[in-house]
């Protein structure tokens, strides 16, 4: 069981009052957010439920060029050229144009944090306090107090609490889910499986990370109980069955503004369908809106305008995430015997295989990493502080 350091007692002194900007979630989405408003002078205040780092939320594998841009390669673990995906019906490898890497999740969410200048204090969000005027600060309820901020971020993942309205109720919603275990061991090959000895409608996996596995299984249909199929993996492969974390996976775009709120990540459905690939979309979509936000607290822009710019940045972003959820849908409808064939009719190597991960990694450039990084200020140059105008 993950050890607990999050604050007790004493410690948990009363957070009320206001902030420029809140963020509540720490994870990829809203440290990415709170990067991109390092320098700016603004009070930007970041909170979760535990210490930055402390609960791992996926088998943490992610284009290698998004940890180089954002100046955080020291946390890769290992490398990858190629995916080796096994059919019920044989095994192709895939070649890919550029690499994905695994990483360490507490070196990596420490050193995006290094990179900001924000508070950080661990707090369980229970929502909005009151809903307030339209263009008014919001204030949100935590258990060590109410905090008011006109800048309001939602990065707490898929149940997007600050929501105003239903809240998805699993499994009968736009969800996966995926399920993993972090043994001990070693691999060169990034493997996926796709074969319903695991899961009728999604995939196995296999992740190394120098010196753990990452196997899982993840499941497009919300219903399907990927604990026993989780260990049939981890019994096939011959690993341990240890470190088991997993949740529910969003596979649907959702709005991302909302009655005054900012949602980035797995909130806003930033996590792609097909792949279930979810960090580099967070770290994107973070980036863009810890740009807007930025805009605000330096004058530049209203709330309002931040609202508008990055609501219609995310769903400018609609057809990729049609297009692979178009993909999640018919690849469950492959007869397992074509699967193989398909896949090397699809991805040949240099012409349709290169074409289709560019293209898919273009959905999230590393080039946008890039930018987000040479828009920060030096560190330590803070501007003169402008309060966030509604
Ligand atoms: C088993 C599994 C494996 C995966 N593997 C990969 C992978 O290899 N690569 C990839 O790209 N994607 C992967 N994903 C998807 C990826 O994990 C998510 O898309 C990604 O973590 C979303 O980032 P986020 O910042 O939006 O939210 P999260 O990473 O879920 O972070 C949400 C944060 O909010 C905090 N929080 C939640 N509720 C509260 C509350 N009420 N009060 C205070 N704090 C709260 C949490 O503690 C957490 O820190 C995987 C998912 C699963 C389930």
């Amino acid at each position: 069981m993950a050890k607990r350091a999050t604050k007790r007692g004493d410690e948990r002194t009363d957070l009320s009052g206001s902030r420029d900007v809140l963020i509540c979630g720490a994870s990829f989405a809203g440290l990415m957010a709170a990067r991109q408003l390092a320098g700016s002078g603004a009070d930007v205040l970041v909170i979760d439920r535990y210490e930055i780092g402390e609960r791992q939320t996926s088998a943490c594998a992610i284009p290698t060029a998004w940890l180089e841009e954002l100046g955080l390669i020291e946390s890769e673990k290992q490398r990858f050229d190629s995916v080796l995906i096994h059919t019920a019906h044989g095994s192709i490898r895939l070649p890919v144009p550029w690499s994905f890497s695994t990483f360490d999740y507490p070196s990596f969410c420490e050193m995006l944090w290094a990179q900001c200048d924000a508070e950080f204090e661990t707090a369980k969000v229970n929502g909005r306090a009151e809903s307030g005027t339209a263009g008014s600060p919001i204030t949100i309820d935590t258990d060590r107090g109410e905090i008011t901020s006109p800048l309001v971020v939602d990065s707490l993942g898929w149940k997007r609490v600050l929501a105003a309205g239903a809240h998805y109720q699993p499994p009968d919603q736009p969800l996966s889910r995926g399920l993993e275990v972090h043994p001990p061991g070693g691999n060169v090959d990034l493997e996926v499986f796709i074969n319903r000895r695991y899961v009728p409608a999604g995939y196995g996996w296999s992740f190394p990370a120098d010196d753990e596995v990452r196997v899982g299984v993840g499941s497009f249909d919300p219903y399907f109980p990927v604990r026993p199929t989780t260990d049939l993996i981890a019994d096939d492969l011959e690993v341990g069955k240890t470190g088991y974390q997993g949740n529910w996976i969003p596979h649907k775009l959702r709005p991302a503004t909302g009655d005054g709120i900012f949602f980035a990540g797995d909130s806003a459905g930033h996590c792609f369908p097909l792949t279930a690939e979810g960090i580099r979309p967070a770290l994107y979509f973070g980036a863009a809106l810890g740009m807007e936000l930025r805009d605000v607290v330096e004058g530049r822009k209203s709330r309002e305008e931040a609202l508008t710019g990055y609501h219609e940045f995310s769903a400018g972003h609609q057809w990729a995430f049609d297009w692979l959820l178009r993909a999640q849908k018919l690849l469950p409808k492959i007869h397992p015997r074509l699967v193989k064939p398909t896949l090397a009719a699809s991805f040949k190597s240099g012409g349709s295989g290169d074409y289709a991960f560019n293209k898919y990694l273009d959905i999230a450039p590393p080039e946008f990493a890039a930018l987000a990084t040479r828009t920060l200020s030096a560190k330590g140059q803070r501007r003169p502080r402008i309060s966030a105008r509604a």
